[in-house]
């Protein structure tokens, strides 16, 4: 009588032991794979020229280099998360492919550009860093019509948006406006929450604007600040968002003042360190809010 109690206690036990452990092991196991999936996305850092890319390179562990075309793939760790710095080469031909061509390769969970930029802004000074709250292609331009000899306008270009529709942007009135790319909100977060780490100059919200044109005509940048907004120019960052968007891809342009012709501001190359230095932080600090996305 007191043996067959005891057996029945133990079988109890056994089936209480069996079913805990298969509670916990269906609560546990969808969850960890979701991490470890998202875990497994890389944060993809791009950078132009090797002064906007090399350093921030050096700084990732375990590092793996791949290329493709021209660009080069730095691939590694930072605290243990999968980021990757693309060198992209100059100008918004460059930046799309290899946007694209890491989208495909890669599955980012995210994409950062950053480098140097020319000031549009009065107010900003060289070594300041803009945060891309938005981000505009500048050289999206719809001409004045007119006949042989009438000659050249640039003050009455109109800004085109290819995106506005599939049919032809040159006939179409609702294309007459800029396209503005949105910096991504939690991208953005992460660069505020470590502005104040940034002691080389001020670190602001704005518009970045990006062409394969350098401007040094003070009158066309104050064009371009007055009509889209700019803080700064640079070449990459929209066609960056662009594709990013095209994908869906969370995106941010992260941009140091090399130079400001508004204000005298001479070009800076170290400027370029400087902003790596910074971004790694913002990447670091993206990091660490992710488990709690
Ligand atoms: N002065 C540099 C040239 C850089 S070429 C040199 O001689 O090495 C342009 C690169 O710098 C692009 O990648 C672009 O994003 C960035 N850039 C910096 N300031 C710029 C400006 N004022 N206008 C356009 N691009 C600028």
């Amino acid at each position: 009588m007191r043996k067959n109690r005891l057996k029945q206690y133990s079988l109890l036990g056994i089936i209480t032991l069996l079913f805990v452990s298969m509670i916990a092991a269906c609560s546990s196991t969808p969850k960890n794979e979701t991490t470890e999936k998202k875990a497994q996305r890389p944060i993809i850092v791009q950078g132009p020229m090797p002064i906007e890319a090399e350093n921030f390179a050096k700084k990732l562990k375990n590092v793996k280099e791949e290329k493709s075309g021209d660009f080069v793939f730095y691939i590694g760790t930072l605290n243990n998360y999968p980021v990757i710095v693309a060198k992209t080469g100059k100008g918004m031909e460059n930046t799309a492919a290899a946007t694209a061509v890491a989208i495909e390769r890669y599955n980012p969970i995210a994409i950062i550009n950053q480098g140097t930029s020319g000031g549009h802004d009065p107010s900003l000074n060289v070594f300041d860093i803009v945060l891309g709250k938005r981000t505009v292609n500048l050289g999206s331009l719809k001409t004045a019509d007119k006949a042989k000899n009438q000659g050249i306008d640039p003050t009455v270009w109109k800004p085109m948006d290819l995106m506005a529709s599939a049919g032809s942007a040159g006939e179409d009135p609702n294309a007459e406006k800029p396209r503005f790319y949105e910096g991504d909100k939690d991208l953005l977060a992460a660069a505020h929450a470590v502005k104040d780490t940034y002691t080389k100059g001020k670190v602001v919200d704005g518009t970045i604007g990006s062409a394969d044109v350098w401007n040094n005509e003070v009158d066309r940048i104050k064009w371009f600040h007055t009509k889209y907004g700019t803080s700064v120019e640079e070449m990459e960052g929209a066609s960056a968002a662009q594709i990013a968007k095209a994908y869906d891809v969370p995106f941010l342009g992260i941009r140091v003042l090399s130079n400001n012709k508004v204000n005298g501001g001479k070009y800076n190359p170290n400027t370029a360190a400087s902003n790596q230095e910074y971004v790694y932080k913002v990447v670091k600090q993206y990091i660490s809010t992710m488990p709690s996305k």
